[in-house]
């Protein structure tokens, strides 16, 4: 019989291979078979067996995981899926979409495993507390709540697009519609970027759900716990499962509703291995089960966007916040008019934003300040010799962070003591140049003496449990400001903020990449949306927005809060210029130690394609470097193959790739390729 194992597509070994067993086992069966002097898991995969080699003799399945019971037809089909479409093969995403636990157990160890685990949920279900009420919901969430219901009923509902501006009560909905198909005896599978996943919103949902079982499943939870969530799952024993973009691959064998909280987020795109969209994945899943799938989000990607627009997908409109409160007032402080004292760098914050932010404090309620730069200043320079603290290994500027006083490549993660001196001429005097976060913070302290700054971003969030205090304190009305990276704007619902301030958002406007002004908007939007969400004190809530640029026209619809307006003009960009979403892309990236190597492999690539019949239709770009070419001393670049029709990218692609498992080896000191279908970033 045919059983998936985790090899690579590229690997020379097919990703499904025979072997005996007495007696037929189920497709989706879990087993351990031996592969060379190795043991490893495997899944009975369905299909006939490939035709035997005369003279090869099949050795048998080891043992059977006979503790759980097998995997499902559709978790196979959404498996196939997913594989064809990212360019990998069936084994190597089946067994990477289940936890490692399972894959190291041995019978014995997994049965010992399931049966703690069922003694865990006999004790975990009687803890009933009684449940928090739903809200009654305002006409807009209830009609959208009858549309996920009206979708149910059907056998092939389209997708549906909640959106719904900051504070509508987008989750509001996703909970009240969790709850009838939780009451209809089905599951519900609710995926949130990795951030939003605070210990906040799981609390309300099992706040909500007191009598359900609630699982989480995110990258940060030990691989005991995970495997623990995922048996509680895959048996049918949890009601709700709340993860991040791994969860959409979770066995859920009752499976009624799938929702996708800000759907735009760049987090549900996986980076490495498959590069697969767990947001379009979700929604290819609620195809292939026949459940309603919810997008949710105040500022959608624009191919969700498109999807709508065309009656691919139906939009659910929210566009009032809950309670009557307002969204803030934007305000444009244009850098350029500040009076520059010659040889001075411009100060932080503007004089009205300072301002601004010392009456807030004044007033008691809380202020966000968003700056998207880590550590104390981007760069170090030697004022006599013009030394630059550049990274070794990568061409990027090592970024100084003067807590521990260390220079950091956030790139390669290189770290190292900041030099006494000048490295390159002994001059003492080496100047941060720029500003980040850390930086950012000092000075709203040294300016606004008696408020409490807090800053949250990747460095002050690396000990455990270090953003659920920050956040916490930010809830319990302890902190004044909250200085921080995009890590700030997303998802949270804080009560108190009525002022936020965008510090420096100008570098996304000129980006190569053709998505960073979709990116940036969706930022502000969200940054917009963390400001009056008390209807009590929206009313005088305000954003500041410092800029180069106050005649960008991204700003103008900031100002009116107007993502459709945003959106059309994007799209007719998009439209011209034959970019996604009115065409589709997929990235062939190579990389090597010199970039001569890296160069080689992808014109070679290109000569293969121009030779397949498969590419007609499909325009294949010369290879580039990317934005930061080198990092930890490889080489990196990129190729674009683009096509207006989906399906002739894919065709060609599966014609492309597997002569480039054979040109690899033919190029020397390649070090590795991939493939990145739909890619977020070019
Ligand atoms: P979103 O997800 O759109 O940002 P939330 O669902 O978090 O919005 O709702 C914002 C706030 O309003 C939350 O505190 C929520 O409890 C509350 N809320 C949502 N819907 C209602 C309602 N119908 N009536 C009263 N409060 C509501
Ligand atoms: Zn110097
Ligand atoms: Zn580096």
């Amino acid at each position: 019989m045919q059983v998936a194992i985790d090899a690579p597509r590229h690997a020379g070994l097919a990703s499904t291979l025979d072997y005996l067993h007495d007696g037929a086992l189920e497709p989706g069966s879990l087993v351990r078979v031996p592969l060379g002097r190795r043991e490893v898991a495997g899944i009975v995969w369905r299909g006939a067996a490939a035709a035997r080699q005369p003279g090869t003799v099949l050795r048998p399945v080891a043992q059977r995981l006979d503790a759980i019971g097998s995997l499902a037809a559709p978790w196979m089909a959404l498996v196939e899926f997913a594989a064809s479409y990212y360019q990998r093969s069936v084994g190597e995403v089946a067994l990477a979409a289940l936890p490692a636990e399972l894959r190291r157990l041995h019978a014995a160890q997994l049965a010992a495993r399931v049966r703690r685990s069922q003694r865990g949920a006999a004790a975990s279900a009687n803890a009933a507390a009684p449940a928090v009420a739903n809200a009654v919901l305002t006409d807009e969430q209830a009609s959208a709540l009858a549309a996920v219901d009206e979708a149910a009923q059907q056998p092939r509902a389209v997708p549906l697009l909640l959106h719904g501006v900051t504070g509508s009560g987008k989750t509001e909905v996703y909970l009240q519609a969790s709850e009838r198909v939780l009451a209809r005896g089905r599951q519900a599978l609710l995926l949130v970027p990795e951030i939003n996943l605070t210990p906040q919103l799981l609390a309300r949902v099992v706040q909500r759900f007191p009598s359900r079982r609630v699982v989480a499943m995110h990258s940060a939870l030990t691989p005991a716990q995970r495997l623990q969530a995922w048996l509680v799952a895959h048996a049918g024993e949890a009601d709700l499962v709340l993860g991040t973009r791994l969860a959409v691959f979770a066995s859920l064998p009752r499976l009624g509703l799938v929702v996708v909280d800000e759907e735009h987020d760049a987090s549900y795109k996986q980076q490495e291995g498959a590069r697969y969209s767990a947001r379009d994945l979700a929604v290819y899943r609620g195809h292939l089960e026949h459940v309603p799938v919810v997008l949710g989000s105040a500022t959608p990607s624009l191919e969700t966007w498109q999807h709508a627009r065309s009656g691919r997908y139906r939009r659910l409109p929210l566009e009032r916040r809950i309670g009557g409160a307002t969204l803030p007032r934007v305000q444009l402080f244009d850098m350029g008019s500040l009076p520059r004292a010659t040889g001075q760098p411009p100060p932080a914050l503007a004089p009205p934003v300072l301002e601004a932010l010392r009456q807030c404090r004044d007033r008691g309620e809380q202020s966000l300040v968003f700056l998207n730069r880590r550590g104390y200043a981007p760069v170090l320079q030697c004022v006599d010799c013009g030394w630059k603290s550049e990274c070794p290994n990568c061409s990027a500027w090592r970024v100084f962070h003067k807590l521990d006083r260390t220079l950091r490549c956030h790139h390669c993660g290189l770290t190292e003591h900041v030099p006494r001196a000048c490295p390159s001429c002994g001059n003492l005097d080496i100047q941060p140049l720029g500003r980040g976060t850390e930086k950012l913070a000092e000075q709203l302290a040294a300016e606004l003496p008696t408020a409490r700054v807090a800053r949250l971003d990747a460095d002050t969030t690396r000990g455990r449990g270090v953003l659920e205090q920050t956040l916490g304190a930010m809830h319990a009305g302890e902190v004044d400001i909250l200085v921080g990276t995009q890590m700030v704007t997303k998802g949270h619902d804080f009560r108190r903020i009525t002022l936020v301030v965008a510090v420096n958002p100008d570098t996304a406007l000129f980006s190569s990449d053709f998505r960073a002004g979709e990116r940036q908007f969706a930022l502000l939007m969200q940054a917009a949306g963390r400001a009056g969400r008390d209807p009590c004190q929206s009313a005088g809530s305000q954003m500041w927005v410092q800029t180069w640029h106050p005649q960008h026209p991204l700003f103008a619809a900031l100002r009116r809060h107007d993502y459709a307006l945003f959106a059309e003009r994007l799209l007719a960009e998009r439209r011209a210029a034959s970019l996604p979403p009115f065409s589709h892309m997929a990235l062939l990236r190579a990389e090597a130690r010199d970039a001569a190597a890296a160069a080689t492999f992808l014109r070679s690539a290109a000569q293969l394609a121009a030779a397949l019949p498969e590419a007609d239709g499909v325009v294949v770009y010369p290879p580039v470097p990317l934005a930061v070419p080198r990092v930890a001393n490889i080489e990196r670049m990129q190729m674009v193959a683009e096509s207006a029709s989906r399906a002739r990218l894919q065709r060609f692609l599966g014609a492309w790739l597997p002569p480039l498992h054979q040109l690899r080896g033919q190029v020397k000191g390649l070090a590795r390729w991939a493939v990145d279908v739909d890619p977020l970033a070019i």
